[in-house]
C-alpha cells in the first residue's frame, strides 16, 4: 500500500455517513406489487416456518445457559440454526435461503466458502492441523500483517480478538509503567476483565475495572483532563466509533487523540478488529494515515477461522521479547497459547490477506453497502418512518423509532461531528429483523456488515424484504 493508494481513491472516505444522492430508485418508489403482507403476527409466521430451529433451541436450552453459545445469537422464540453458507448467503435448518448479513460476525469479507480460503485450509488440514512448531505459514501471515499496517513493527496471533485485546492492555502497562487504563463510553473490545461491557460486571475481583476510567467520546477536554493524571498506560478505542461505527467519532477526533496520546506519553490503541483490512486494506489507521502504538486483530485477519493478532511498535511490543533472566523476571510477558498461530487459521489468513491487499473487495464490499443503504433509506421516506440507515465502509446500521434521526439530520449530524449517539427503538428493530428473516434477509440485530461478494440481486432481495417487513409492523399497529 502506498501514499499514492490512499490519495488515488483506494480507500473509502474518512468519517463516511452514506449519502442520499443515490440513483434513481424507481422500482423502489413504485407502489409495491405482490401479495400483501400477512395479518399474522411476525412472530407467528416466524415460529411456523422455523420448526426445526424452534425444536434445536429446546434441546440447546438443555445444554448452553441461554440456549446460545453466544449473546449475541439469543433471540427468542428461537435462533436460526444455520446449516450451510456460500457466497453471501446462508440456509438455515428448516431450508430457508437467506442473504447473510453476519458474514461470521464480520470475519467473513468474502463470503461464505471462497473458493480460493478453501483450497488454503484443506491443503493445510491433509498435512496437519498442529505440529507443535513454529512454522512457514507464521512467517508469511506476519510479513502480510506488517506490509499492510505499517504501525505494526512486531506481531503476535492469539486465538481471538478478546485475547489480543487483553495482551494490548498488558503491554500497555507493562511499557509504561502506568495503571490506567482510559476507553471510551461504549466502545467494546470483547469481553475480559478490563473491558468487559457494564457497569460492575460481576466475577471481577479486586480493583480492575478501578483501573480503567472511561472518556465520553468526541469529548477532547474530558479526554485531555484523564490524560493529564499521569498515570495512565493507554487509550483504548474502536476507530470507527461505538459497535462497529454505530456511533461515529467527529470528524478529527482520532487525530487529535494521536497527538494528545504522544504529548503525554500515553499509548494509543486501535481496536481494529472489525475495521482491520476492512476500512481499507490497511484499516482505519491506513485509510487516514495514523499510527497508533498497538493494533489489534481479529475476524478478517484469520480469514474467517478462528484467531487474532496484537501488534504494534518495537517498544510497544517489546516485552514479549526474551532475553537474561533479570529481563525475564521484570520485563517479560508470557504469551504461551497452544493455539497461537495455528496452521489452519494461519493458512486461512495468508490467503485472505493476499486476496483483498490490494483494496478491491473493500471498495466493492462498501459499494453494495451504499446501495443497500440508499435504498433503505428511501423506504423509510416512502413510508413515512422515523429512521435512518447509515454506515461507514461496508457496515450498515439501522435506527427507527420516534427519536431516530432521518437520513438527512444523521448525516448532517455526522458531518458536524455530533450525535455520536443515534438513538433507535431497540424493540422495533429487533421485530424488524425477524419481519426480514421471513423473507430471506438475516441482519445481525440492527447491523448489516456487507462483503465482496454481496451483489444486485442481495440487494434487490434486501430492499424487498425491507419494504415488507415495515408493511407487516404497520399492519400490525407497532409503527405509525
Ligand atoms: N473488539 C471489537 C471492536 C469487537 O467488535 C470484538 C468482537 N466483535 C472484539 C474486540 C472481540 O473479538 P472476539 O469476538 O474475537 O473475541
Amino acid at each position: 500500500m502506498t501514499d499514492e493508494d490512499i490519495s488515488s481513491g483506494h480507500q473509502v472516505p474518512e468519517d463516511t455517513c452514506y449519502r442520499l444522492s443515490m440513483p434513481v430508485w424507481a422500482a423502489i418508489m413504485a407502489p409495491m406489487k405482490g401479495k400483501e403482507p400477512s395479518q399474522q403476527s411476525i412472530e407467528a409466521e416466524f415460529r411456523a416456518s422455523h420448526p426445526n430451529s424452534m425444536r434445536l433451541y429446546e434441546q440447546a436450552k438443555a445444554l448452553f445457559p441461554g440456549g446460545v453459545t453466544h449473546d449475541g445469537r439469543y433471540s427468542p422464540p428461537t435462533p436460526i440454526y444455520g446449516k450451510r453458507g456460500k457466497g453471501s448467503r446462508k440456509w438455515d435448518v428448516d431450508g430457508v435461503e437467506y442473504v447473510d448479513y453476519w458474514m461470521g460476525h464480520g470475519a467473513l469479507l468474502l463470503g461464505h466458502a471462497h473458493p480460493s480460503l478453501i483450497q488454503a485450509i484443506e491443503g493445510q488440514i491433509l498435512k496437519g492441523t498442529h505440529l507443535g512448531a513454529c512454522h512457514e505459514l507464521e512467517i508469511d501471515w506476519a510479513q502480510a500483517i506488517l506490509q499492510l499496517v505499517p504501525s505494526v513493527e512486531r506481531v503476535r496471533f492469539t486465538s481471538s480478538g478478546t485475547e489480543a485485546v487483553q495482551m494490548a492492555l498488558r503491554l500497555a502497562r507493562a511499557v509504561t509503567g502506568k495503571p490506567k487504563i482510559v476507553k471510551l463510553a461504549d466502545h467494546f473490545h470483547g469481553w475480559s476483565n478490563d473491558v468487559a461491557p457494564g457497569e460492575a460486571p460481576p466475577g471481577i475481583v479486586g480493583g480492575t475495572r478501578d483501573e480503567v476510567l472511561t472518556a465520553p467520546a468526541n469529548d477532547l477536554s474530558a479526554l485531555d483532563a484523564l490524560l493529564a493524571r499521569g498515570d495512565v498506560a493507554a487509550l483504548i478505542l474502536e476507530p470507527s466509533g461505538a459497535h462497529m461505527g454505530a456511533h461515529p467519532l467527529g470528524p478529527g477526533y482520532l487525530r487529535e487523540a494521536r497527538d494528545a496520546t504522544s504529548q503525554r506519553g500515553v499509548f494509543l490503541i486501535f481496536d481494529e478488529v472489525v475495521t482491520g483490512f476492512r476500512w481499507s486494506q490497511g484499516g482505519v489507521q491506513g485509510l487516514l494515515g495514523l499510527k497508533p502504538d498497538i493494533t489489534t486483530f481479529g475476524k478478517i485477519v484469520a480469514g474467517g477461522l478462528p484467531g487474532g493478532a496484537v501488534g504494534g511498535s518495537l517498544q510497544a511490543m517489546a516485552p514479549l521479547e526474551f532475553g537474561d533472566p533479570e529481563w525475564m523476571r521484570r520485563h517479560h510477558i508470557l504469551h504461551p497459547g497452544t493455539f497461537n498461530a495455528n496452521p489452519l487459521s494461519a493458512a486461512a489468513g495468508v490467503a485472505m490477506l493476499n486476496l483483498i491487499g490490494d483494496g478491491r473487495a473493500q471498495r466493492r464490499a462498501a459499494e453494495t453497502a451504499r446501495e443497500i443503504a440508499g435504498g433503505m433509506n428511501r423506504l423509510l421516506m416512502k413510508h413515512s418512518i422515523n429512521g435512518c440507515v447509515r454506515g461507514q465502509s461496508s457496515i450498515l446500521h439501522l435506527c427507527v423509532g420516534p427519536d431516530a434521526p432521518s437520513p438527512e439530520e444523521a448525516e448532517a449530524m455526522s458531518e458536524r461531528g455530533e450525535g455520536c449517539r443515534f438513538p433507535s427503538d431497540r424493540a422495533l428493530v429487533s421485530t424488524l429483523r425477524q419481519a426480514m428473516l421471513l423473507d430471506g434477509v438475516d441482519v445481525m440485530g440492527g447491523t448489516m456488515i456487507v462483503s465482496a461478494v454481496h451483489d444486485e440481486g442481495d440487494v434487490a432481495q434486501t430492499h424487498h424484504a425491507f419494504e415488507q417487513a415495515l408493511l407487516r409492523v404497520k399492519v400490525q399497529g407497532l409503527i405509525g
